[in-house]
């Protein structure tokens, strides 16, 4: 019988392993905390949703909701997908919980898995991880600068090198549609020069056009209109407002007049957070205001700003988040089998007691033993042969020193004390 073969995971989906996965904690732990210090609470939310939310938030014309959402029907029927960003969610969320009406100004973060059926490459997956924060009800300047400040903050506490902050407007429901207008007199005017799909942006959403990647479109698209030259005089001063609160508190930013979202309900303040050295897929994040969605969700008129970082990319720009990984204190080291039930005994009270503790299996030679505790990068190495049983006093090595020590190590002393004594022999002080 051939031997059964391995099942790989779905392309575009990966696995984070310890290492990496070690790096995402330090990263979502430094986002409660810089988060929670501006008043953000965690909201946990499901990643399935019904369709039509995804439909009727990102919009029809979006390259999400056309062709990169992962929809099923279930089996009663309900148009189901998985979330392709969490927005959407959380105003949703914020009007079936009732927080609209408890908690209008409401301030959320939220960290989890997205899925969108995109062409994976580099720091690009099919299954990929946000952490993001929305502040809704909240339409004035001071709402968006506080939310740019707290990104920053967050961006310096995990140690992010060479991102930058790029900042645009993109005007509202009295601007938008005269520069819709001008984009699509442009794109008329340079029809030949543009892809097919830029055709269909053309009418539908020429916006879009801004942000094709297709390389002739994008030399066409560096010559077009650009948005800051049709803002309406309350677009300006909403503009002028959020940069000058980000500049009384030194935030460095670039303005990018061609800075548009993918997403159809931005309006006014659009950013993003780009990392240099990324490659292609160079956002580490973005995010913008958003004040038409709550009520295209069948809420009332409420406003909204918010940003969502990609943790994959994120974690490529502070590769030092989360520092060195610490081997174990101890490698409790069984030299016989009758060894094995004391090492376990041993190995809980220290544990118990707060220490990180290996244990390796009976049955080698000392220098085996020895060797499989270095690999673990354990400090200390606590061998347990006959001689000390009988004794009740293990030997304790020490592993970047090579000495023996004894004396200090009664196996009769409490857990307490003996966590303290090997404490102390390693030099760490409580
Ligand atoms: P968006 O919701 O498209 O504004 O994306 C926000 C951030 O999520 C991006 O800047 C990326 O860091 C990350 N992101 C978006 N799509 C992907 C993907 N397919 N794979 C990995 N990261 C992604």
């Amino acid at each position: 019988m051939p031997a059964p073969r391995t099942i790989p995971a779905v392309k575009g989906f990966r696995d984070v392993l310890p290492e990496e996965s070690r790096r995402w904690q330090a990263l979502e732990e430094a986002a409660g905390q810089v988060f929670g210090r501006f008043g953000f609470g965690e909201i946990r939310l499901p990643v399935l949703e019904r369709t039509e939310l995804f439909a009727r938030s990102l919009g029809e014309t979006t390259d999400i909701v056309e062709k990169e959402m992962y929809s099923f029907a279930d089996r009663d029927e309900t148009g189901l997908t998985l979330r392709p960003e969490a927005t959407a969610g959380v105003v949703r969320a914020y009007l079936e919980s009732g927080l609209a009406q408890s908690d209008p100004a409401a301030r959320l973060f939220y960290r989890g898995p997205m899925f969108r059926r995109e062409r994976p490459q580099r720091g690009r997956y099919r299954q990929f991880y946000q952490i993001g924060a929305e502040v809704l009800g909240r339409d004035d300047p001071l709402a968006d600068a506080e939310l740019l400040l707290m990104l920053v903050r967050y961006l310096a506490a995990v140690g992010a090198r060479d991102t930058r902050l790029e900042l645009n407007s993109v005007g509202d429901r009295t601007c938008r549609p005269v520069y819709r207008e001008r984009l699509r007199e442009f794109g008329r005017a340079h029809l030949e020069g543009l892809c097919a799909d830029c055709h269909r942006r053309l009418e539908r959403n020429p916006l879009r056009m801004l942000d094709c990647k297709v390389e002739s479109c994008r030399e066409i698209m560096a010559r077009a209109p650009v948005a800051a030259e049709s803002l309406c005089e309350a677009c300006r001063a909403h503009l002028d407002g959020v940069r000058a609160l980000l500049e009384q508190e030194g935030v460095t930013y670039t303005m990018n007049v061609r800075l548009v979202r993918g997403l159809d309900y931005y309006c006014r303040t659009a950013f993003e957070v780009v990392g240099a050295g990324l490659g292609a897929q160079n956002a580490v994040g973005g995010g913008g205001r958003y004040d038409g969605l709550v009520a295209a969700l069948g809420g009332p008129d409420v406003p909204g700003v918010g940003f969502a970082l990609g943790l994959e990319r994120l974690a490529m720009v502070a590769p030092d988040a989360g520092g060195e990984p610490d081997g174990p204190t101890a490698v409790i080291l069984p030299l016989e089998p009758q060894a094995v039930g004391p090492a376990l005994a041993l190995a809980t009270r220290l544990r118990d007691n707060g220490l990180v503790v290996g244990l390796e299996p009976a049955g080698r030679s000392l220098k085996a033993l020895l060797r499989a505790a270095d690999r673990r990068r354990a400090r200390l190495a606590v061998i347990l042969g006959e001689e000390e049983l009988r004794t009740r006093r293990g030997t304790v090595r020490d592993l970047t020193r090579h000495e023996d020590r004894r004396e200090a190590f009664s196996l009769d002393a409490s857990g307490a004390e003996l966590a303290r004594s090997l404490r102390t022999m390693i030099g760490a002080v409580e």
